[in-house]
Formats: structure tokens, sequence, C-alpha cells
């Protein structure tokens, strides 16, 4: 398509996708490449996006971040799993931890034996066989060596993207100011040529990488390449954010409390709060949204709240012509499971994994474009998993979610786990068996079978089974410290004023 060597390459926007590419880029890929990055002081980031999943350890692991200088930085939190409260029914809460559950074997995983120990009686419920969601409710915390690294972060967005930056610069990324005006194209094949800055600068290069959230300056303003709208099965389409002084100590998960037209949720930082309420306009407005909110807020607001409005769903293409897609500019499911930043990092290894540094092909491109397509439809059937399969049917927003019309692989996901308790997870899939299992039956779907090979145990060999794997867990997480401890022994925020505040609380 285009056999011109990828040398040089612009990012447009600064955001967290934004400097997430160019930290990744000039790090990995060194001389053979220029990163430029353009970005204006006078068009604000979105400034949310402060809850991560673990996959975040795979981009860190390979820009060399060491962990406690990165969470001193960010002010960040340990996070272990995603508390779900409300959203089964009112007063119905369960926790979506990312640690594995008890022990599975080759046929079926571990909730098949805890479904025969639940019929049996004998069983308490799930996360008591997960060390990662029995630590979530005891408040504890621990980075054991050789152990799996199932946790994340709650970091401040701000923070994390001048982080980001400064490891850009180190490796030779240039930052351009300037407010982009024009985006140049080739007459002939229609690929951009070069941006148009307002200081009358043009940046030209190979390959651009759109950063510029949610109106996709590059890829749709100038490319037209469409965009698939899922607001029918993801209806919220408004967020108001707004951070609060910290009450407490920092829990080890993100509170997501649903409400009557959408949801809220708590990230605790080091230093504060971040606290939002996504809703569905079609239910509810700004106004009573903000009040919504600011009831049910824990501590005193720091800054005005801010309204912000998106559109669930994805572009069509991800990659298109010489322009890839990374960030809001390539769609946006949305934030109930926190997984914008992984989709961000997911297109950049996948860009490094594909580079076309001889030259542009349609074969990289297709391949680039199905695989993220197949990694968004499930998290955006995951998703509305949480919103579909619930017992709520006090307000119209509830009632049509309830109703609202599902994609067919959800349904037969759904079917399937009801009839047998079976989950499969393809390649491309984010989300594995364990998250499956812990949002249906924490949602209210009991399978009706286990797997026969469960009988395989007698039944005391079974209970020892199950009773082994509880008393492991409770033992292993009460030797956790505190979380609270942990950050302060581990990674106190680099900031003064955070560190003092940390005092008083201890
Ligand atoms: P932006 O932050 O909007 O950055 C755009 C950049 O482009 C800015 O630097 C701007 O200056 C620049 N720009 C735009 N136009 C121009 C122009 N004409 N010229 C020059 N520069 C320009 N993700 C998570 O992983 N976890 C979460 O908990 C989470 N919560 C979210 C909550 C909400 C309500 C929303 C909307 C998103 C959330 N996300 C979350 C998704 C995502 O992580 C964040 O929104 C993230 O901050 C988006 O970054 P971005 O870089 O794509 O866009």
């Amino acid at each position: 398509m285009n056999n011109n060597p990828v040398k040089n390459i612009v990012i447009a926007g600064g955001g967290t996708a934004g400097w997430m590419t160019a930290a990744s880029l000039s790090k990995l890929l060194g001389n053979a490449i220029n990163v430029t990055l353009v970005e204006s002081d006078h068009i604000a980031t979105v400034g949310v996006g402060e809850a991560t999943i673990p996959t975040l350890h795979l981009l860190h692991d390979l820009l060399g971040i060491n962990e406690a200088e990165f969470m001193a930085a960010t002010n960040a939190t340990f996070k272990l799993g995603i508390s779900f409260e409300n959203w089964r029914d009112v007063d119905k809460d369960y926790i979506h931890s990312f640690g594995y559950l008890g022990r599975d074997c080759w046929a079926c995983g571990f909730q098949h034996f805890w479904l025969k120990g639940l019929q049996k009686g004998w069983v308490s419920e799930i996360g008591d066989y997960c060390s990662e969601h029995l630590a979530c409710r005891q408040g504890r915390f621990a980075v054991m060596p050789n152990q799996d690294r199932n946790h994340a972060y709650h970091l401040d967005a701000g923070l994390y993207a001048k982080f980001l930056q400064s490891l850009a610069y180190q490796h030779g990324c240039q930052r351009v100011e300037g407010k982009i005006n024009k985006v140049n194209l080739c007459p002939e094949g229609g690929h951009i040529t070069s941006l148009d800055l307002d200081n009358s600068k043009r940046i030209e290069g190979d390959l651009f990488i759109d950063c510029t959230g949610f109106k996709g300056l590059l890829i749709e303003e100038a490319l037209h390449t469409g965009y698939d709208d899922w607001s029918h099965m993801l209806p919220c389409d408004s967020a108001i954010a707004v951070q609060t002084k910290t009450v407490g100590e920092p829990v080890a998960y993100t509170r997501s409390i649903a409400r009557e037209s959408g949801w809220q949720w708590r990230i605790p930082l080091q230093n504060r709060t971040g606290n939002g309420l996504v809703f569905c306009s079609k239910y509810m407005t700004d106004e009573e949204a903000i009040q919504t909110l600011l009831d049910n807020i824990e501590g005193e607001p720091i800054n005005e709240p801010r309204v912000i409005k998106y559109k669930t769903g994805t572009r069509r293409k991800h990659w298109n012509k010489n322009c890839i897609a990374i960030g809001l500019s390539a769609g946006f499911i949305e934030p109930l499971e926190s997984t914008g930043i992984h989709l961000f990092q997911r297109g950049i290894v996948r860009l490094l994994q594909m580079f076309p540094h001889t030259g542009i092909n349609d074969s990289d491109i297709q391949e680039f474009n199905k695989q993220t397509e197949e990694e968004m439809l499930n998290i955006r059937d995951f998703i509305v998993l949480h919103y579909h399969l619930t017992e709520r049917r006090d307000s119209d927003f509830w009632r049509y979610c309830a109703t609202m019309e599902i994609p067919d692989s959800l349904t037969h996901r759904m079917a399937l786990f009801k009839a047998s308790g079976r989950i499969f997870k393809k390649a491309e899939e984010l989300f594995g068996e364990t998250s499956w299992v812990q949002v249906m039956l924490g949602q209210g779907l009991i399978p009706e079978q286990y797997h026969p090979i469960v009988d395989k145990m007698s039944d005391d060999e079974l209970r020892a089974f199950l009773e082994k794997i509880k008393s492991h867990v409770a033992k292993k997480v009460a030797s956790w410290p505190k979380h609270t401890d942990f950050i302060n022994h581990y990674c106190p925020a680099n900031d003064k004023d955070t560190r003092e505040q940390q005092k008083m609380q201890a």
C-alpha cells in the first residue's frame, strides 16, 4: 500500500494515551525511529482514568518501570478487584477480584467443585477460596516474591501522564506545542502527510498516532473512518467527576455502586479520592446527576464537578491508512471494568509487534484490526453482562437494561454457563473464566449442573479439598500486612503534603 519505510512517527495528543504511546515507542524502538508528540496546552485532557487492571504490569515491565517509584510518583494505591454494590439488586453486593478461584482441574474450573459444595451446604461464598478476594474484604495486601501479580493500581491520571512524559523524554521523544488546525492528506492515496499547527508549524511524518481523545481529529475528522455505536446496549452516555479529600484508609479495590440511572465510582488514592457518576442522559439530567453524586460522596470536594459526554462504541478501523487510533479516539466502551488504559496498552503492543518498518501494507492493517475487534467485542459483552443480568426493576433505566437486546455472543455465554457452569476463553479475549464466573454468580446466575468429574471425588474428599483451600487462603491473607501499612512502607507518595496526611492517619 505504501512502501516508504516508517521512520518518523507523529503522535497527536498528550493525554494518558499519547504519553503512554510516546514512552513505549521511543524506549522500545529506540534509534530506529523518531518520535514527535504534538499537544496543545489550551485543550485540556479528559483528566479521568484512574483505575487500572493487572495487565498494566506487562507494559511497565517492558518499559523497565520500578513499581514503588511509579506508585510514589502518582500517589497510587493497590487494587485487587472491584466491589459491585447494588448491581444484582439493591443491597446485594459482590466483588470481582483479580485472583484465581480455588484450584481448577484439567476438565473444568473450580466453580464446578464449589457448586457441588453449594448444593450440599458445605461452602461459604466463592470469594473465600481466593486470596485477592478475601484480602479486599480484610484490607490487607502484600507483594510476595514468586507470586502471580494479580494486582493493579489506582493512580492520579495527571501525574501518570507526567511520569510517562519524563520517560519518553529520556528516550528522545520530542514535544511540539501547538493546536492542530489542519490535517493534510495525500491527494492520491488519501493518507496523512502532515499536521498544520496554529503557530504556523507543519509536522510531517510517515505514521500518525491519533491520541486526540473523543473527537478523533485524525482518524475520524480527517479520514472519516466511521464508528459503531453501542449505546443501545451500553446506554450510559455521560459522567460527572469530582475529587474529594480522603476519609479513612484507602481500600484496595474500586467501588462501583449502582444508582437509579447509572453507577458511581470511588477510587482511593494516597492523597485524595476520585469520584464519579456514570449515567444515562435519557433518564437523568446533568443537574440531577451532580446532586446524586454530591449526596453520595465522603469527604469535602476539592474541585468543581465536571460533566463529560461520550458515546459508547468503537471506531470501525483502529488502523486506517497510515493512522492508528489509540485512546479515546479509538472508541470507548465505558469505565465499569477499568479497561480503557488496558486497551491503549494493547494497541501499543500490537503496533510494536506489527511495526511496519519497511512500509505499511494491507495485511498488517487487516490483522491489527481483526485482533482489536475481537478484543473489543469480548470486553463489550462482559460490560453489557453487568447491566443486563440484574434483578433490579426499580427504575426505567434498570428496566431498560434488563430487557434490552444483547449480542448473540453474550446470550450464548450466559446460556452455556446456566446450563453447565462452563466458560471458554478465546485467544484475544481479556476476561477469563474466573472473571466471568465471579460476575455471573455475583449477578445471580447459578448454573443448573456441575461437571460430572467432580463426582469422582467422594463426599469426604470433596469436603476436605474445599476446606483445605479455604483455610490456606485465610491463613495466607492473615499473614499479609494492612494495605495502608504496606503502602506507607513500600511506596509513600513523593508529595510532602500527602506524606504528612499519611502520618496523621497512622
Ligand atoms: P484525552 O485525555 O482527552 O487527551 C487528548 C489529548 O489530545 C490532549 O492532550 C489534548 O490537548 C490533545 N488534543 C486534542 N485536540 C487537539 C488539537 N486540535 N491540537 C493539539 N492537541 C489536541 N480508563 C481506565 O483505564 N480506567 C478508568 O478508571 C477510566 N475511567 C474513565 C472514566 C471516564 C468518565 C472516561 C470518559 C474515561 C475513563 N477511562 C478510564 C478511559 C481513559 O483511560 C481516560 O479517559 C484517559 O484519560 C483518556 O485519555 P486520552 O489520552 O485518550 O484522551
